[in-house]
């Protein structure tokens, strides 16, 4: 899980605790009887929570973002490793 945070990281996701997310504490920060923490919660888990092997929707609000203005750094990259890409 640890490789996915970063991964996030690299796609510009910050923590789910951010002061940008504040005011989405409940969507993207939710305690352990709501689901528990999303993968890019500053400490780890032991994923075994349902939402600690997911990216919340902070997260994947920054990552496509990133990969709607980077997307052609994406395909190249895409080409380059031959993987196809799911996202359009
Ligand atoms: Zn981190």
């Amino acid at each position: 899980m640890t490789f996915f945070h970063e991964i996030g990281h690299s796609m510009n996701a910050d923590h789910d605790d951010a002061a940008e997310f504040k005011n989405r504490k409940k969507e993207c920060n939710p305690s352990d009887e709501e689901g528990g923490s999303y993968l890019m919660f500053p400490t780890g888990t032991e994923g075994l929570l349902p939402n600690n092997r997911a990216y919340s929707h902070c997260s994947l609000d920054t990552i496509s973002y990133v990969l709607k203005e980077k997307k052609f750094i994406f395909i190249f990259i895409s080409q380059l490793l031959d993987i196809q890409l799911i996202y359009s």
